[in-house]
């Protein structure tokens, strides 16, 4: 993602005096598969039945849009927001959360945080996270006539991935 750019808009109030809030949604979309069995280009925005069709409409492009028209609204309802506001438009989250996390180590913070990630129309406090790692394992090379004497890196690897298996169900 190095040549990608989160977006940040700030609003400042006249004085600052309540809590702070991020306001944040991701721009990236999950791979589309075979196009072949989509029924039009995923690339493609549609419209039907009054809803948007097209890769990102729903995850996450409508959430994105609903944070600006929220603050539009609360503007135009003669409402003042009292503390800092971050609009966030981050490039990456489906497979990590390194836009967010970018944006963080940026300096952006505030006292909470509202990411109108598409949910069932439920609201989630806490989700699942990905970590990426690097296991290396060893076998030790023997003939094959000798197979025995030695050990085959494959094996420990299926030892390691079913360790792994173990700890998931548990976690
Ligand atoms: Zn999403």
């Amino acid at each position: 993602f190095g040549d990608l750019t989160n977006v940040v808009g700030t609003y400042t109030p006249p004085e600052e005096k309540g809590r702070s809030l991020i306001l944040n949604g991701h721009i990236d979309v999950v791979p589309t598969g075979p196009e072949e069995t989509w029924e039009r280009s995923p690339w493609d925005a549609a419209m039907k039945d009054g809803w948007m069709y097209g890769r990102g409409a729903g995850d996450m492009k409508a959430g994105l849009a609903a944070n600006l028209f929220a603050f539009d609204a609360i503007r135009a309802a003669g409402l003042t927001p009292a503390s800092t506001i971050h609009f966030q438009s981050v490039v990456e989250e489906e497979c990590t959360g390194n836009g967010s996390l970018a944006a963080l180590q940026r300096g952006y913070t505030a006292d909470a945080v509202i990411i109108p990630e598409p949910e069932e129309n439920m609201l989630v406090r806490a989700n699942v996270g990905v970590i990426w790692f690097r296991v290396r394992v060893s076998g030790k090379p023997t003939h094959v006539r000798e197979m025995a004497s030695g050990f085959n890196a494959i094996d420990a690897a299926y030892t390691v991935m079913g360790a792994l298996r173990e700890l998931e169900a548990k976690w």
